[in-house]
């Protein structure tokens, strides 16, 4: 019985943990809008634009004007052709090294 009161208040601290996050993340709105808030994300986004890091150079670009490359399933984004080919250059350094 303590333990099932015990989870109870777990519980509702996780929730009150959840709004606090909410509220920050989405401006302190009280309770769900969840048609207005998707339409608000999605203006956020396309105006700010996500931003990615190249891992070639350490700057960040938004990810619609970057140079994208896949490899093992994993996307790398540079700010330019040269920077592409340079992280694939030193990658295949890396491996050759290891091998
Ligand atoms: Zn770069």
């Amino acid at each position: 019985m303590r333990l099932i009161i015990f989870f109870l208040i777990v519980y509702l601290f996780y929730c009150c943990v959840r709004r606090i996050i909410d509220a920050l993340f989405y401006g302190g709105s009280c309770g769900r809008r969840p048609y207005s808030q998707k339409r608000q994300g999605g203006r956020a986004k396309q105006r700010i634009d996500e931003l990615v890091k190249d891992p070639s150079c350490g700057v960040y670009i938004p990810k619609k004007d970057a140079n994208t490359v896949r490899i093992d399933g994993k996307r790398y984004f540079f700010c330019s052709l040269e920077c592409k080919e340079k992280f694939l250059k030193k990658r295949q350094s890396k491996l050759n090294a290891y091998k």
